[in-house]
């Protein structure tokens, strides 16, 4: 992987400097074994943190995306941003989606980490998260329609699930079969 980025955080073990974390601002894409494993809690929401969603939110503006988990990145935490039009920016850190609604909605979806692909995805019409923002605060968001449709996407991301896996299988070969095509000819 390439290794060039924003070191975030040096800390002192055994009076040895250890680098934290690098951010490499480049997303993994779809074939990376990195977005099929689930990304564990943060144990410390601390300087480090805002550091890390501070630079999740600036790739989505740049890829002018609405929204991005830790793994897409690397960085196998539980976290994710959010950012939909007419909407803040939101930060969810270990997240727990407490509610999902019997009323389903059919929502086109795509991923920063699956360019080009696109497929409508049956999803919770509306939902409750429960996790805690940047400063350590905890806090509860009950939302539907678009926002709640980019947070179950995000929070998929943090237990190693891709939108495509929650489409027929026939529609899934398909689009897989389309994204291989694509990549081969890079
Ligand atoms: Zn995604």
């Amino acid at each position: 992987m390439n290794v060039r980025g924003t070191i975030l955080g040096i800390r002192l073990i055994d009076d040895k400097a250890y680098f934290l974390y690098i951010i490499t601002m480049q997303i993994i894409t779809m074939g990376s074994e990195i977005l099929r494993q689930k990304a564990e809690k943060i144990e410390k929401i601390d300087s480090e943190t805002v550091e890390i969603a501070g630079k999740m939110l600036e790739i989505i503006k740049r890829d002018k995306g609405v929204g991005l988990a830790g793994p897409q990145i690397g960085v196998m935490k539980r976290i994710f941003v959010v950012h939909v039009q007419n909407d803040e920016e939101r930060i969810f850190i270990n997240p727990s989606i407490i509610e999902t609604s019997h009323d389903t909605a059919k929502i086109e979806e795509g991923c920063l980490s699956i360019p080009g692909i696109y497929a409508p995805v049956i999803r919770s019409e509306a939902i409750k998260i429960q996790a805690w923002n940047e400063k350590g605060r905890p806090f509860t968001l009950e939302t539907s329609g678009i926002l709640a449709r980019v947070i179950l996407h995000e929070y998929d991301h943090l237990e190693g699930v891709l939108f495509l896996d929650h489409l027929p299988e026939k529609k899934r070969e398909q689009l897989l079969a389309k994204y291989a095509k694509k990549e081969r000819r890079k």
